[in-house]
């Protein structure tokens, strides 16, 4: 735009298409959100109260309580297998999200090669070029299920990334990374001397496979994760990250220092509930409702549109719909069911919708299913 009064970054940034959709789905059968309905824990809520009551108000430690550290350390290292840490190299901040925003403005100059899933979460590129690096898109095909082959591993290998983002399970595709495949984006970040970004936000959301942490196999990884999707914590703003070169924790939490200093001090205290044994039980039983409605979902959409296997994670589908993906989404819409287009998810993402089964219990998917199959395009 000629003479705008907004920098350029701004000017070439679009609003997520997340939240944009969402804002529109009021009144709607809402497949849009990033989120399930469940309520949080109990035991995290009582415990972030009696934080709040115990006057836990102020400032905390730029990169979080050493308490909730100390917890994240032990279950990084227990479940995950990721070793050479300790306390001060892991940073807690205001929601995943914003651990990614610190690692990319850490790590990514103008014109630095960012190589992405084509899919992606929407915000990744967005990141990315608000840092003003290079996306290379690696792409991914629906026949595939979304599991990088042969052509998403030859443009990595033709790329030069300075870091390099996985995300399994995943957003937007619910596709679940073998080892196999891990080992193979591995061998060649190593080859590249590139860092991995693990965004491993839905890492217990998972049906079929098993979860594979990057960061076991591969020291030049940060590893994100956080509460928001586990314990259904979206507005509590709380997430973190984990690198085994403390240096890149540190320079993250320079931007965290100058940016937001911390993340909400009682919201920390009472996250510290999340590591308890007993709450193991809250995520099994949103786990196994997660499920029941995913193979419902699979049992219907089938029928509509080309989908060949059940997403193995996250809560999600993203199939072709064989027109233009803004122009169904509107139509959905007039018909009163609010979903994503695939579009703002990459290029790949061209001609697909996202939907979104954590909101909506299978009465609601039920006659969301009945409108989806009535739509003509
Ligand atoms: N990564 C992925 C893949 C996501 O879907 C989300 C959605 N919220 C996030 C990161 C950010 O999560 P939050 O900031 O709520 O922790
Ligand atoms: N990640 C979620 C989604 O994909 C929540 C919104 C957001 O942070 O983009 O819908």
């Amino acid at each position: 735009m000629a003479n705008s009064i907004f920098a350029k970054r701004v000017e070439c940034l679009d609003e997520s298409a997340t939240f944009k959709y969402s804002a529109l789905a009021k009144n709607k059968i809402d497949l849009t959100i990033g989120r399930t309905n469940f309520d949080a824990p109990t035991q995290i809520k009582e415990a972030t109260k009696d934080a709040l009551d115990g006057g836990k108000i102020f400032y905390t430690k730029s990169r979080g309580i050493v308490e909730l550290r100390e917890k994240i350390l032990e279950k990084l290292e227990r479940e995950n297998k990721i070793h050479n840490l300790d306390v001060e190299k892991i940073i807690v901040s205001v929601g995943a999200k914003q651990i990614i925003f610190e690692a990319v403005m850490a790590l990514i100059d103008r014109n630095d090669e960012v190589a992405i899933p084509d899919p992606s979460w929407v915000s990744y590129e967005s990141i990315v070029r608000i840092a003003e690096g290079k996306v290379v898109w690696l792409p991914l095909k629906a026949e595939n299920g979304f599991i990088p082959d042969e052509d998403f591993f030859s443009v990595l290998e033709n790329s030069n990334p300075r870091l390099i983002f996985i995300n399994s399970p995943n957003n937007p595709t619910g596709a679940v990374y073998s080892k196999k495949i891990m080992e193979r984006i591995v061998d060649i970040a190593e080859r590249k001397n590139s860092f991995i970004l693990s965004d491993e936000i839905y890492e217990k959301i998972i049906y079929e496979g098993r979860h594979i942490s990057i960061g076991s196999m591969y020291e030049n990884t940060i590893t994100v994760n956080g509460f928001s999707k586990e314990f259904s914590m979206t507005g509590f703003r709380l997430g973190y990250g984990a690198c085994p070169i403390k240096e890149v924790i540190d320079k993250m939490n320079l931007i965290q220092t100058q940016s937001v200093s911390c993340a909400t001090s009682f919201v920390q205290y009472g996250a510290i509930a999340a590591f308890s044994e007993d709450i193991r039980d809250y995520v099994d039983r949103m786990v196994s409702e997660l499920r029941e409605r995913r193979d419902f979902l699979f049992e219907n959409l089938k029928e509509i549109y080309p989908i060949l296997e059940k997403p193995g994670g996250a809560f999600y589908f993203f199939p072709k719909i064989n027109s233009d993906d803004i122009e169904y989404c509107d139509k959905l819409l007039e018909n009163g069911v609010a979903a994503i287009p695939g579009s703002p998810f990459g290029p790949s993402g061209k001609g697909c919708i996202r939907i979104s089964y954590g909101g909506s219990e299978i009465n609601d998917l039920r006659k969301a299913i009945e409108i989806l199959k009535s739509i003509q395009m």
